[in-house]
C-alpha cells in the first residue's frame, strides 16, 4: 500500500534499531530500556481492579477525573511545594501524549521550539508533527548539559516560541541547578516564550534538589509542567501522565483529545490516584535503590579503558563519555551488543551533542549490572 509521502523516508531511530535487534537475540543483558524493572505494587493493582468492580467502566471526563487531578495536585504540593488547582491539571495517555497535545494547542506553522541536546528523541517528531520547527541547542558536559544563556541567545529568531526543559534528563541523567534554571527563566521572560518542562523523573534526584520550574518567580503562567506515574510509581503499562498548565491550554488540549483518545483509561486513572496518595515511602525506597545501582555502575565504568563517567545525579540513566575508546557512539553500541551481548544506546540517537557518549539505564538487578560491567570492561580492554 502506498504510504503518505511524509512517511516514505521514515526510518527507525537509533534507539528503536537497538530494541529491534535485541528481540532477535538470546542472552543479552539489556541496559537500553528506560523503564523500572519493578512491577506495580499489588495494592495499586487492587485499586485499579476495585474501580472496575465499582463501575468506573464508562467514558471518563476529557480532562481526567477530579479525584485523579486532586491527587496530582496534592502530590506536587507535598513533594515540591507547588500550589495549583485541579482545574489546571490535565490527565494524559502516558507522559508521551502531553507534548503532542500541547504543541497542537500552541504552535502555528513555522513556530520554532528550542530543544536542548541531548534530548528525549520523540520531542523532535512531536514538534514537527504539529507544524513547528525544532531548533536543537548544543550543550557541553562541563555545564552538566544545561545550556548557557549565550548558547540560547544565539538560537533566537523572530519565530522562536518555546523551549523544552527536561531535568533530571533523559538521556543525560543530569540535574539542572536552581541557578541555571533561574537564568533560563530570565531568558524566556525576555523573549516571551513558553516552557514545556518535562519533570517526569522528579522523584529520582540524587545530587542537589529537584527544582520545579513553575515555582520560579513569574514562570507559572509560562510553564507547562509535564510528568506522570510511569517512572515514579513503576506504572509504565498503565499509561498515565499529567500536565499542569494555564486554563486556556488545558481547554484546547481537551478539545484536541476529543478527536484522538476521548479521555484516558478509567481504571488506570483510579489506580494512579491511589498510587499518588499512598506510596511516598515506596517511591523513596526505590529511588535509593536506583541511586545505589548508578553509583556502582559509575565506579565500574570509570575503571574501564577509554571511558569516563560522571557521578549519579538523577533519573536512572548514566551517560558516560566513551570517546577515549576511539569508537563512535554507534560503533561502540553495535560492537558491544554483537561481541559482549550487552545492550546500551548510542548517545548520537539523542542529538549531535550525544556523539561520543552512550546511555546506560540502571534498571536491572545488581547481579545483572555487575555481569554487564564485567563484559563491558573486557570489551573496552581491546580498544
Ligand atoms: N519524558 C521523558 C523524558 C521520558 O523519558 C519518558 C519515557 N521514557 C516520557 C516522557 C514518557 O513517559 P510515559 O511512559 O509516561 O509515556
Amino acid at each position: 500500500m502506498e504510504l503518505a509521502k511524509k512517511f516514505s523516508e521514515t526510518k527507525p531511530s537509533g534507539m528503536v534499531r537497538v530494541f529491534q535487534a535485541i528481540e532477535k537475540m538470546n542472552g543479552v543483558l539489556n541496559l537500553s530500556i528506560g523503564e523500572p524493572d519493578f512491577v506495580t505494587e499489588p495494592d495499586i493493582v487492587d485499586a485499579g481492579a476495585k474501580a472496575a468492580k465499582d463501575g468506573f467502566t464508562h467514558y471518563p471526563p476529557l480532562q481526567g477525573y477530579l479525584e485523579t487531578r486532586e491527587a496530582v495536585c496534592a502530590y506536587w504540593e507535598r513533594h515540591h511545594g507547588l500550589k495549583s488547582s485541579p482545574d489546571n491539571v490535565y490527565i494524559s495517555v502516558g507522559g508521551l501524549h502531553i507534548p503532542w497535545l500541547a504543541f497542537g494547542a500552541l504552535l502555528n506553522p513555522g513556530d520554532e521550539v528550542m530543544l536542548i541536546e541531548p534530548y528525549f528523541t520523540p520531542y523532535e517528531a512531536q514538534i514537527r508533527g504539529n507544524g513547528g520547527v525544532p531548533v536543537p541547542i548544543k550543550t557541553r558536559e562541563e555545564n552538566n548539559f544545561a545550556p548557557t544563556v549565550d548558547e540560547l541567545e544565539q538560537a533566537v529568531t523572530p519565530r522562536t516560541r518555546g523551549i523544552i526543559l527536561n531535568y533530571p534528563g533523559n538521556p543525560s541523567g543530569r540535574v539542572a541547578t536552581r541557578k541555571q534554571l533561574e537564568e533560563i527563566a530570565k531568558f524566556v521572560e525576555k523573549h516571551d516564550m513558553f516552557v514545556l518542562s518535562d519533570e517526569i523523573y522528579e522523584s529520582m534526584v540524587f545530587k542537589g534538589q529537584h527544582t520545579c520550574f513553575a515555582n520560579i518567580d513569574g514562570m507559572k503562567e509560562r510553564t507547562l509542567l509535564a510528568a506522570g506515574v510511569s517512572k515514579s510509581h513503576c506504572m509504565t503499562g498503565w499509561r498515565i501522565g499529567y500536565l499542569f498548565a494555564p486554563q486556556n491550554v488545558i481547554n484546547t488540549m481537551c478539545v484536541l483529545s476529543s478527536f484522538q483518545t476521548y479521555g484516558v483509561n478509567t481504571l488506570s486513572q483510579m489506580a494512579a490516584a491511589y498510587a499518588l496518595n499512598t506510596q511516598d515511602e515506596k517511591v523513596k525506597e526505590r529511588a535509593k535503590i536506583f541511586a545505589e545501582r548508578m553509583e556502582f555502575v559509575s565506579s565500574k565504568l570509570n575503571s574501564m579503558k577509554g571511558v569516563k563517567c560522571h557521578q549519579a545525579e538523577g533519573a536512572f540513566y548514566l551517560f558516560p563519555d566513551i570517546s577515549g575508546t576511539g569508537l563512535t557512539s554507534e560503533e561502540f553500541v553495535w560492537q558491544l551488543l554483537n561481541d559482549a551481548k550487552v545492550a546500551v544506546l548510542p548517545g548520537s540517537a539523542f542529538g549531535r551533542t550525544g556523539e561520543g557518549y552512550i546511555r546506560i539505564a540502571c534498571t536491572q538487578s545488581m547481579d545483572s549490572l555487575s555481569e554487564a560491567m564485567n563484559r563491558m570492561k573486557e570489551f573496552c580492554r581491546r580498544y
